[in-house]
């Protein structure tokens, strides 16, 4: 039964700790701030000391020695760095509900599954993408089915572009480009003709299409002739056959001219034939470097540490790509790339309060290519506290 006397108790305790607070109510405009960190904002080109106050589930300033009283918590981030929430344009976290709440927690408040699903399936990853802790977005495979380990456009009359293109109508918000996986194990010889018609579904609907390129049959340039402005190469560092060298050992001048048209290329850890250091090392050397890091995350690849979101990032401190840069791949020009994340990636005031604190290790680090080649870095960025629209997230 309800009583009278236990609701009169419990009003008091309320109200008094109401009370007790309210000495600092005024002077607390901020709900958290994040003291004393290394804040790297590419967008910006900011790579400085600063703090960072939330409010509302936006950055409310950044700026040097705000007082810890203006703010309702404050979190000590000395020695650490604070960057933007990571954005990872290339995973299959779509999979599995709980996969979006692994990612997050490494850092990756925005997230894109890539071509998991096509037009068979896709409602049902849509539904998983709203109930998705963090901001899940995805690329619809051009193939009904979604990728097929037995190659899902061996057959093209997998290919329904009509379908394709309703799906995309019906979920616009969620959906947001197209992936076309051209691997001969994935498309033979259909590889030009699924890529053109995704196209055909891409262009009226002004999204982009994400190639995955390497060991494809059809010659790259053939391929990224058929991509237009704002498309996305991933597995930038596949091996040959088909990868960005030509014969010679030159980049191929059909990449860099791509890079010109304004096609971006990403990178796609993976698992298997996606990156190897002997391609890596050479594509740095030729200083052409990637403009969005993405892992494509599956829950195995970050169990092993091949590819959670820090360890791939650190591979490219390893080959010599600067800091500030690396960051800028996974944030600002990651939102870049994705029209759907546009105004994220960064800490400009009233932006989303997308925050995530993390250490650069210095010591001796053991990464891994897709062949399983050991090269040892000096650096390791290892994420420690995400933060999504102000929210602390657990680690996990
Ligand atoms: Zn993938």
């Amino acid at each position: 039964m309800f009583s009278r006397r236990r609701f009169l108790t419990s009003a008091g305790v309320a109200s008094l700790a109401t009370f007790a607070r309210l000495p600092n109510v005024r002077a607390e405009q901020y709900d958290l701030l994040i003291k004393g960190g290394r804040v790297i904002d590419p967008a910006r080109n900011v790579d400085r000391l600063a703090d960072v106050a939330i409010a509302n589930g936006t950055v409310a300033a950044l700026r040097t020695n705000i007082a810890a009283s203006s703010a309702a918590d404050t979190v000590d981030v000395s020695g650490k760095l604070v960057v933007p929430g990571l954005i990872d344009i290339h995973t299959h976290a779509v999979r599995e509900k709980e996969d979006a709440a692994l990612c997050l927690a490494d850092g990756v408040t925005s997230i894109i599954d890539a071509g998991s699903r096509g037009s068979d399936r896709i409602d049902e990853a849509v539904d998983v993408a709203k109930a998705a802790p963090s901001r899940m977005r995805l690329l619809i495979n051009i193939s009904k089915t979604g990728n097929d380990p037995n190659g899902e456009l061996l057959d093209l009359d997998k290919v329904d572009v009509v379908a394709t293109r309703k799906a995309i109508e019906r979920h616009r918000d969620y959906v947001v480009g197209i992936k076309v996986r051209l691997s001969d194990f994935v498309a033979g010889k259909n590889d030009l003709q699924a890529l053109k018609l995704a196209q055909t579904v891409a262009g009226p609907l002004n999204v982009p299409i994400m190639i995955h390129m390497g060991q494809s049959m059809t010659a790259l340039p053939e391929l990224l002739a058929v991509l237009k402005r704002g498309d996305i190469v991933t597995h930038l560092y596949s091996p040959p056959p088909n990868g960005i060298f030509g014969d010679d050992g030159m980049l191929l001048p059909a990449v860099l001219d791509a890079r010109k048209r304004g096609v971006w290329f990403d990178v796609g850890n993976g698992l298997n034939k996606h990156l190897t250091w002997d391609v890596a090392e050479r594509t740095a050397k030729a200083g052409f470097w990637p403009d969005t890091i993405s892992t494509d995350w599956v829950p195995m690849g970050r169990a092993d540490q091949i590819f959670n979101v820090g360890t791939v990032l650190s591979k490219f401190l390893m080959l010599g790509m600067p800091l500030a840069r690396v960051i800028g791949c996974a944030t600002a020009n990651a939102a870049r790339a994705m029209p759907a994340f546009k105004g994220l990636g960064t800490l400009a005031v009233s932006a989303a309060a997308d925050v995530v604190v993390m250490e650069l290790q210095e010591g001796r680090f053991q990464y891994v290519d897709n062949e399983h080649a050991i090269r040892t870095g000096r650096q390791r960025l290892v994420t420690r506290t995400t933060f999504k629209g102000g929210r602390r997230i657990a680690a996990l």
